[in-house]
């Protein structure tokens, strides 16, 4: 009997440590890989165009009017909320959400944006519904469930805004990226940007870094478009600079 449960302990005790070390090396990874993103500060960077930047990541606002049009939200609602302040922005004048994808760093403020309608890409209700998952056991969620679905090669208006959508799965099941009044595309997690040329994205965080690859050729030959936004690698204003040298 004593002997049986020696047994059970040190399996026990062996399972633990198996779920120690996988912890250790997964939050060793996200702190090495997150060390170096480098987001723009928050600021009115472009034209009509915001960053907010919390902590490693990212999320813009597009003015039109009087109204906001949010890129993404954010991986930490009080932050945002406070970089909103400095801007002088009144959440409530967000009026729509486009979410490049739904991991949990481009989500969090979506509470803040009470009156603004929520918009992604039909394949990201996988990574929701955990039909598709980067770790086992783990789905995303978002707080919102009214929200609208997105194909690829959609085109919406919102006030004066032409939003045109294109699908680069491969970070997530539904990744995309949107094409905004022509000139300024917005990327979320599907490409890095170094010293203003375009980079792979990050292999540990993506669901399929291989789709992901070929994803990013899909966004390399639009010929009106002039600034790249980044969700972890800042922006640039030399689209053609940034995709001359990529190869699929
Ligand atoms: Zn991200």
């Amino acid at each position: 009997m004593r002997k049986k449960l020696k047994i059970a302990l040190i399996g026990f005790g062996a399972i633990i440590l198996i779920l120690v070390l996988i912890g250790a090396y997964f939050f060793y990874q996200f702190n090495s890989e997150t060390k170096v993103m480098h987001p723009a500060e928050t600021g009115n960077i472009v034209d009509n165009i915001y960053s907010i930047k919390d902590a490693f990541v990212n999320m813009y606002l597009i003015k039109d009017g009087n109204q906001y049009i949010a890129i993404d939200a954010g991986k930490d609602i009080e932050v945002v909320s406070a970089e909103l302040k400095k801007l002088n922005i009144d959440e409530n004048n967000v009026v729509a959400v486009f979410l490049t994808h739904t991991d949990m760093d481009h989500v969090a403020a979506l509470p803040l944006f009470r009156n603004a309608k929520i918009y992604f890409s039909r394949n990201e209700v996988l990574m929701l519904t955990g039909q598709k998952q980067k770790v086992p056991f783990m789905s995303n969620s978002i707080s919102r469930k009214d929200y609208t679905l997105l194909d690829n090669n959609q085109t919406l208006n919102i006030g004066n805004t032409k939003i045109f959508c294109i699908l680069t799965e491969g970070h997530t099941s539904g990744s995309m990226c949107y094409q905004v009044n022509s000139k300024y595309l917005f990327t979320g997690d599907i490409l890095s940007l170094n010293a203003g040329k375009l980079g792979t994205s990050v292999k540990f965080f993506d669901l399929d870094h291989e789709m992901a690859n070929k994803s990013i050729s899909k966004i390399t030959k639009l010929p009106d478009v002039e600034y790249i936004f980044s969700a972890h690698h800042g922006y640039t204003n030399d689209y053609k600079n940034a995709v001359k040298d990529w190869k699929e």
